[in-house]
């Protein structure tokens, strides 16, 4: 079922969502709100982690702006750091990026272009999923 979109209804979704947020840190409260096809609105917000390494990396933004820029299928990623130079993406962005970007996704390296599936041999994927689940 398809519905018109109430944007102004979606904005207060959003602008709600952020309020919920939990950004002590940076003090940048986001939220988000979609309307689903069905009709239902989902919201979601950020949230910050004294850790940091529960921060989100710069590839998980490259992903989600992939799909809500409408998808594609990625070739090469270079991740740098601010000096301009490669930095390899976390293991949990390896693994992000093999499911999305594929094993022949081509990464930026210091030593050259690598295969994703150098970066992370043995990687748990869909296929694995499929064979294993009930
Ligand atoms: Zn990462």
């Amino acid at each position: 079922m398809t519905e018109a979109v109430n944007w102004t209804e979606l904005r207060r979704e959003a602008a709600e969502a952020a309020r919920r947020a939990y950004a002590p840190y940076s003090g940048l409260r986001v939220g988000a709100a979609a309307l689903l096809d069905d009709g239902e609105i989902i919201t979601g917000c950020n949230v910050e982690n004294a850790s940091f390494g529960l921060t989100l990396c710069a590839e998980c933004g490259l992903v989600s702006n992939l799909y809500d820029s409408g998808g594609g299928q990625m070739l090469a990623i270079s991740v740098v750091a601010g000096d301009g130079d490669p930095l390899m993406p976390c293991g949990r962005c390896r693994q992000i990026l093999i499911e999305i970007g594929g094993p022949e996704l081509k990464v930026d390296s210091d030593d050259g272009p690598r295969r994703l599936d150098s970066l992370l041999p043995g990687a748990y994927t869909e296929a694995d999923l499929n064979e294993r689940k009930d």
